[in-house]
């Protein structure tokens, strides 16, 4: 009987630093205390933050009504002209972007001003890339499948980025596919390590259990891939958001359980996860 808790599950560094970022504004900051979008993809630390009085604007609707007070930038980040709306309504802005995102928004930047054509390879409509996109002085590409790369126009010269949580077989895929088409790009590996630590990690103890329990957001597209991920080499993987989700479910007579979460999971979450799934062993 065995119960095996993944070292790598629960908040990566950018999404711990986000987070700590709000509840240090809620005791310090000047309020009202903003979030563009939810700070994190989980339920529960939104509304507690709610429950402190940190309201979530949701677009640049909401965004265009404020006049004072704070707001946070998540660790997805934003777009330029967004983050400079902010300053404009005289907004106090703290920037949460994770420094590893931040690096994507300087390369894109600096390479469509020097002129390149910036292709970047991720999920167009996540907030993350499209707060990439709004970095580039030129028109950026967005690409997810090989056959997209078909898509791009013939130029001199291009950029290559990766939304952090792209999968990296893909992304080598994607640029082998770009160079067999004689295209000449910069290629810059923007995967984040967290990411893809977890994700092996995932696997390899997906591989040795006969069950195995992801916990995360159900928007959570990293927390998804974990799952994929498991699913694939353990039929029995369960997706849940808390240990509510997982009480609700039949759980299986197994000998051996594996528990991974997504890098917007809180601790305390996995924590319940983990003490229940041993105490049924
Ligand atoms: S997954 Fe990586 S890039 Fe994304 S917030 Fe976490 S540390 Fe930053």
């Amino acid at each position: 009987m065995k119960v095996v808790l993944a070292k790598s599950a629960g908040f990566c560094f950018g999404v711990k630093r986000a987070v700590e970022k709000v509840y240090d504004q809620v005791a310090n900051g000047k309020p009202p205390i903003y979030t563009y979008g939810p700070i994190i993809h989980n339920e529960e630390v939104v509304a507690d933050l709610e429950e402190k009085g940190v309201r979530v604007v949701k677009d640049e609707t909401e965004l265009a009504q404020l006049s004072e007070g704070t707001i946070i930038i998540r660790s997805h980040g934003v777009g330029r002209r967004i983050q400079e709306k902010m300053e404009a309504q005289g907004l106090t802005v703290v920037d949460a972007t994770c420094p590893f995102v931040k690096k994507i928004h300087k390369t894109v930047e600096a390479a469509s001003e020097a002129g390149d054509t910036v292709v970047i390879a991720g999920d167009r409509n996540h907030p993350e890339v499209i707060g990439i996109c709004g970095w580039s002085h030129t028109i950026p590409y967005v690409v997810s499948t090989l056959e997209e790369i078909e898509t791009l126009p013939r130029t001199e010269k291009m950029t290559v980025v990766s939304q952090t949580t792209f999968n990296y077989k893909k992304f080598q895929e994607l640029v082998e596919k770009m160079e067999e088409k004689g295209y000449h790009s910069s290629v810059v590996n923007t995967i984040c390590n967290a990411t893809q630590e977890r994700q092996i990690e995932a696997r390899t103890i997906a591989k040795g259990v006969e069950a195995m329990i992801v916990i995360g957001g159900k928007n959570s597209s990293n927390t998804q891939k974990l799952y994929d991920i498991c699913k694939d080499e353990c039929n029995q993987t369960y997706y849940v958001q808390t240990l509510v989700d997982l009480k609700t479910q039949c759980f299986p007579n197994v000998r051996s359980v594996g528990i991974t979460a997504g890098a917007s999971t809180p601790n305390n979450i996995i924590e319940e996860v983990h003490t229940y799934v041993r105490s049924k062993l």
